[in-house]
């Protein structure tokens, strides 16, 4: 029986693939590519359907976005208070607010609307470091928005998290309580801000929020719509709860054939134990499919740095702030490399500062030595300050890179003034150096801590720009093709997918990120700009929210 093919056409088609890096058809066939070339070319294969929706746009691989979080998804059931614009799922444009007051009054106007106090008010994006006097929030504010209600305020880097008096009275949390991370004020009673997850986590057991019970359905289908629209068809779940009913929404999810991302969830390793965490996460594999992806596991290591709970090696924080905050003692966290090395698992390890990727570092070579192990691809996410002589050993131990290049535009002018200074917030998110040393490297968004949207992350890591319109390290700057190679073959290197997708080529899924002009065609500075049609995802088409009609 002839196998039906139908064949794409495309004023452009950026394939990423050395061999034959433009085309304008692209040929699928039972979701996958079957060819790629000219019509010519690929009418050979036989009686086809042409499709020339496509005919004016450019394709490229579908973006792959390594670091990420279904959360993306469901925070948008609660209040945005974040500094800067946002979008949500359905297209609908969130505005920052530029002030504490601003936040507060956003808070007042959520709880007029609410009833009793059963329901915790929960918002998010939050960030204080834009606000030029520098003020934290603590229980005081929140007392005008109300006394009687559980309130959580998620900072946008998700290590930090401000709560109402209520919330610190029903988890006990008090002058007497000895946790990292619970903020204390002068006179030492809590000021409401917790940071990591410990303190978090105690505040979180009093409420009825979701935060550390993983994600649903209903946040998977609104994280799927959200990646359509910003030309996503891979994305990572990178802390993910893999409990029994957590695997379930996600098998029950990737198992409908209308649903359309390929999902790649990296158990949170803090949330398993070390006997028996390494185990259950090679075990997971078993349910993968086309559109499912386990076996991957996230280390935590420190915090955030724009949070002042990034561990950072000497000098320190360029503000005089304490070092940061490790998520489990650094022996722990060794041995926890070794375990899941060990039982053949690939680790992304969050590392924002210094001192945390010298961590990493040193623990996977503790690891090689033991239990020695080739295309290990283990991965350093954010791996922000990483100096050279850091990237020169990433690059003898075949450690994988993904920065955060996003930071540089939301936080490049507060490094640059508050916590690393002039020096050092140059080297921040070194691509360059990582081109240059021969690290494997991806960028990424880590959304919902900024927005989700490849061209963005490509656009920052070719211009380097802050939010105030300052280039922060010229020469860490790298071209558009490497940079569009980042987010699409270079992201799948980092998961172990690149035999799959991240490239036009044949036996990869047709998955292409359809745009409406050729990003190697506009001026750098605009790159960003470039709008993207929706996404398709094995061979069918899906429109973004904005072009549904
Ligand atoms: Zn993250």
């Amino acid at each position: 029986m002839a196998r039906a093919i139908t064949i794409f056409s495309a004023r452009k088609i950026l394939t990423m693939n050395a061999y034959q890096p433009v085309a304008t058809h692209v040929a699928v066939s039972e979701g996958r590519i079957l060819g790629v070339g000219s019509l010519d070319d690929l009418a050979r294969w036989g009686d086809y359907t042409l499709d020339t929706r496509f005919a004016d746009k450019t394709l490229l691989p579908g973006f792959v976005e390594a670091h990420c979080h279904a959360m993306n998804g469901s925070v948008w059931e609660n209040t945005y208070v974040g500094y800067f614009d946002r979008t949500d799922p359905d297209g609908r444009v969130w505005p920052g607010i530029k002030s504490l007051d601003g936040v507060l009054e956003r808070l007042q106007e959520i709880e007029r609307t609410l009833d009793d106090f059963e329901q915790t008010l929960v918002a998010w994006g939050f960030d204080p470091i834009y606000f030029d006097d520098g003020v934290r929030m603590t229980t005081s504010h929140l007392d005008k928005v109300s006394l009687d209600r559980r309130i959580l305020v998620q900072h946008s880097n998700g290590h930090l998290l401000n709560v109402s008096r209520k919330v610190l009275e029903l988890a006990g949390i008090d002058a007497s309580t000895d946790v990292e991370g619970v903020m204390k004020d002068a006179a030492g009673y809590p000021t409401g801000e917790l940071g990591e997850m410990a303190a978090q986590y105690m505040a979180y057991r009093v409420t009825d929020v979701r935060r550390f019970d993983g994600i649903n359905a209903n946040d998977l289908w609104a994280f799927a719509r959200t990646a359509t629209n910003v030309g996503v068809t891979t994305a990572t779940d990178l802390h993910a709860r893999v409990e029994d009913n957590n695997v379930n929404d996600y098998l029950a999810v990737t198992r409908d054939a209308d649903y359309p991302l390929r999902l790649v969830p990296a158990a949170a390793g803090l949330t398993l134990s070390i006997e028996e965490g390494p185990g259950h996460v090679a075990s997971l594999k078993r349910h993968n499919n086309d559109k499912l992806f386990f076996g991957l596991c996230k280390i935590m290591t420190d915090g955030s740095i724009q949070g002042f709970t990034g561990r950072l090696k000497w000098p320190g924080y360029f503000n005089g702030k304490p070092n940061g905050i490790w998520n489990l003692p650094p022996q722990t966290l060794t041995d926890m490399v070794e375990a899941y090395h060990s039982a053949g698992v690939q680790m992304h390890m969050h590392t924002n500062g210094d001192e945390a990727s010298e961590l990493m570092i040193n623990a996977i070579e503790n690891a090689l030595l033991k239990a020695p192990r080739s295309d290990h691809r283990h991965t350093l996410t954010h791996c922000q300050m990483a100096d050279e002589s850091q990237f020169q050993r990433m690059a003898q131990l075949g450690i994988c890179s993904n920065l955060f290049t996003n930071h540089i535009y939301y936080w490049g002018d507060q490094h640059l003034a508050l916590t690393m200074g002039p020096d050092r917030a140059k080297r921040m998110n070194a691509c360059g150096t990582a081109k240059r040393l021969g690290v494997p490297f991806t960028i990424h968004s880590d959304a919902p801590v900024t927005p989700l949207s490849p061209l963005f992350t490509a656009w920052c890591a070719v211009n380097r720009l802050t939010a105030s319109g300052r280039v922060l390290g010229a020469n860490e700057c790298i071209d558009v093709e490497d940079a569009l190679r980042a987010v699409t073959l270079g992201a799948a290197f980092t998961l172990h997918l690149d035999h799959l997708v991240g490239s036009i080529e044949p036996g990869k899924y047709a998955d292409f990120a359809v745009l409406d002009e050729d990003p190697t065609g506009v001026p750098v500075e605009v790159l960003k700009d470039v709008a993207v049609w929706g996404t398709v995802m094995g061979g069918v088409a899906y429109p973004g929210a904005h072009n549904k009609s």
